[in-house]
């Protein structure tokens, strides 16, 4: 039995290379990344982490130093997911799907890595081990981009070789929204799948109009339309039109997963492994998601997903995220035929160029 030895957490706060806006949350200017490095008592060690959109960072390291640190100090690291329910009560009172899902997620993943070391297993085969390649889409964040600068984003996306394109809409008038989804539909033809999201900036009815006005530029899916916790209210949305429905980024808890299965009428579901639990969630999602017939795709962390998606079959998609975490690794993501290719290492397959990682993040 091999217990763990010691916690270690680093918080970085990278900037990006322009200020990248959606519909609720305001100017992105940095991303946050929360690293976590989990030693054993047989020296074998990994890493896991989370993310955040530039905001809430030092109150998940706190947590993860001051809270999961001296919880899990001692205990047998080959029983993940009895750690991660522990975690999940232990903290519940004060952080029930909040910053607790965050900093769990991150000590999740790198028992994780350490699970895929022990057993010589990529993430892609503990994962289902369906296929190493998924779909790839870039989701731009680019609400406030000109029609022309979208355009030139987009065209930058076709030049990766992607199968699929996502755009931010929810500016104050809908017909502009409408134009976007025009004008982009118009550039990349009819084999590029073209997704939408709307950070739940808008009300039942408007989203409901919106997506009837989807319909004619064959849409794949319209994304988080309405606020996450309003769970029936995406079963009312989703009778609307004929436009599939996707969320999962703001669910954190299996809980709010299983409201989403019951009520939501999704067709793509899209959990974080760094925020709702770690890889042990998300696979949970990934089996209810099977048993109920609904599509599993990710957010964010393209890098780590890369793996989770894949192991569920190839053709499901990934984000190809803004928030460019894959650069600051030795392995950015590899992308063929339009396809995104696993890594094939033991453990979750992301090792951090840590270096990098230092040159790069903001001192303050
Ligand atoms: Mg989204």
């Amino acid at each position: 039995m091999s217990k763990i030895k010691s916690v270690t957490s680093k918080i970085y706060r990278i900037p990006l290379s322009e200020p990248l806006m959606d519909a609720k949350h305001g100017n992105h200017t940095h991303f946050e990344l929360i690293t976590v490095r989990v030693i054993l008592n047989n020296g074998l060690e990994g890493t896991g982490y989370t993310y955040t959109g530039g905001r809430g960072g030092s109150a998940i390291k706190a947590m993860i130093d001051n809270d999961i640190v001296p919880f899990v100090l001692g205990k047998n690291s080959t029983t993940v997911e009895d750690i991660n329910d522990e975690l999940q009560w232990y903290l519940h009172y004060v952080g029930r799907g909040g910053i607790s899902s965050f900093a769990i997620s991150a000590v999740d993943i790198a028992l994780w890595d350490i699970r895929g070391k022990t057993l010589n297993q990529p993430l892609s085969n503990m994962s289902g081990g369906v296929n190493t390649k998924c779909l790839a889409y870039c989701g731009g964040i680019d609400l406030n981009f000109s029609l022309p600068k979208l355009l030139n984003n987009i065209r930058g996306y076709l030049a990766l070789g992607v199968k699929g394109v996502k755009i931010k809409i929810g500016r104050d008038q809908l017909e502009d929204d409408i134009e976007r989804i025009r004008q982009v539909r118009n550039l990349i033809g009819p084999n590029i799948s073209l997704m939408v999201d709307a950070n739940y900036s808008m009300n039942i009815t408007r989203a409901i109009k919106a997506a009837k006005l989807f319909e004619q530029y064959d849409v794949l899916w319209f994304e988080e339309p309405i606020e996450p916790d309003n769970f029936s209210g995406y079963g009312t949305v989703s009778k609307g039109s004929s436009v599939a429905l996707a969320m999962g980024e703001n669910l954190h808890t299996m809980r709010e997963f299983e409201h989403a299965f019951e009520l939501s009428k999704l067709s793509f579901i899209q959990p974080d492994a760094s925020n709702c639990g770690g890889i042990t969630c998300w696979l949970k999602v990934a089996k209810k998601a099977k048993e109920k017939n609904i599509n599993i795709s990710s957010h964010g962390m393209q890098e780590l997903h890369v793996s989770l998606v894949s192991g569920q079959g190839s053709k499901n998609w990934i984000e190809i995220h803004s928030f460019p975490i894959d650069q600051y690794t030795l392995r950015p993501l590899q992308l063929n035929n339009g396809f995104a290719i696993a890594p094939d290492t033991p453990g979750i397959g992301v090792e951090f160029d840590w270096e990098k990682l230092e040159d790069a993040a903001d001192r303050n």
